[in-house]
C-alpha cells in the first residue's frame, strides 16, 4: 500500500481564513474587549491550544474560564474551518486507487481532531499524528513514523509527504525517507534541500499522486 502523509492547517484546510473570524465570534460571546481580541489574533496566529486561554484569562483577569474559552474556541474553529469539495473528491480518489492516507500535524490533538471531523476529513483518512499529543514536533521523525504506524504501514516502506511549512514538512519529509510536494508560499530557508515537487494547490499535488498510481 502507498503512503501519503499530508499537513493539515495550510494545506488540507485553510486556518488562515478561519481563525480572524473564530476569535472575533468567541470575543463577542463572551464580551472580551478588542484589547484581548487583539492578543488573541496576534498570540494564536500559528496555531492555538489551551495554554493560550489560561494565559488570556491571567493576562486579562476574564470572568469566563480558561477552559470553557478553549472549548468555545474550538467549536467555532469548527464551525469556520472548511475543506473544499475537490480536495475531498481528490483524497477519495486517492483511496480508491489504493493510497494509505495520514495527517501530521503540528497542534492540540483537541481541536485537530474536531477540525478533521468538522470537515469531512477524519472519514477519509486513515491515521493521525498531531504534535500535542505527544510533544513531538515536525520536522522529529517519530511523528512521521507514528502517522505511518496509524496509517497501518511502515515508513520504511517509504512514501509522500504534502505541506506547506518548508522546515517541518518537507525538510521532515525528506528526513523521513519521504518524497516531498511543497505548497509554496512561505520563504524557503538556506540550505533546506529542495522539494521532490513544488504546486500551487493541494489538488495539484493529489494529481502528482494520482498520476504515480497509474
Ligand atoms: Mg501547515
Amino acid at each position: 500500500m502507498r503512503l501519503v502523509l499530508f499537513d493539515l492547517d495550510g494545506t488540507l484546510v485553510d486556518r488562515q481564513l478561519a481563525y480572524g473570524g473564530a476569535v472575533a465570534d468567541l470575543c463577542h460571546r463572551y464580551g472580551l474587549g478588542p484589547e484581548a481580541e487583539a492578543w488573541l489574533i496576534s498570540e494564536l496566529a500559528d496555531r492555538a491550544n489551551a495554554v493560550d486561554f489560561f494565559r488570556l484569562c491571567e493576562v486579562f483577569d476574564l470572568e469566563p474560564s480558561a477552559a470553557e474559552l478553549w472549548r468555545g474556541y474550538i467549536d467555532l474553529m469548527v464551525a469556520a474551518v472548511t475543506c473544499r469539495a475537490e480536495v475531498l473528491e481528490g483524497l477519495a480518489r486517492l483511496r480508491a486507487a489504493g493510497w494509505a492516507i495520514g495527517v501530521i500535524t503540528n497542534g492540540a490533538g483537541d481541536i485537530q481532531r474536531a477540525k478533521l471531523a468538522g470537515t469531512g476529513l477524519a472519514s477519509l483518512v486513515d491515521g493521525v499524528a498531531a504534535s500535542g499529543d505527544l510533544e513531538i514536533r515536525k520536522p522529529d521523525r517519530r511523528l512521521f513514523e507514528l502517522g505511518a504506524t496509524r496509517c497501518g504501514v511502515s515508513l520504511a516502506d517509504g512514501g509522500w509527504m504534502v505541506g506547506d511549512n518548508p522546515t517541518g514538512d518537507i525538510g521532515g519529509g525528506h528526513q523521513a525517507g519521504l518524497r516531498t510536494i511543497w505548497l509554496r508560499g512561505r520563504p524557503w530557508p538556506d540550505g533546506l534541500p529542495a522539494a521532490y515537487h513544488v504546486v500551487d494547490d493541494v489538488t495539484d499535488a493529489i494529481t502528482i499522486l494520482l498520476a504515480e498510481t497509474e
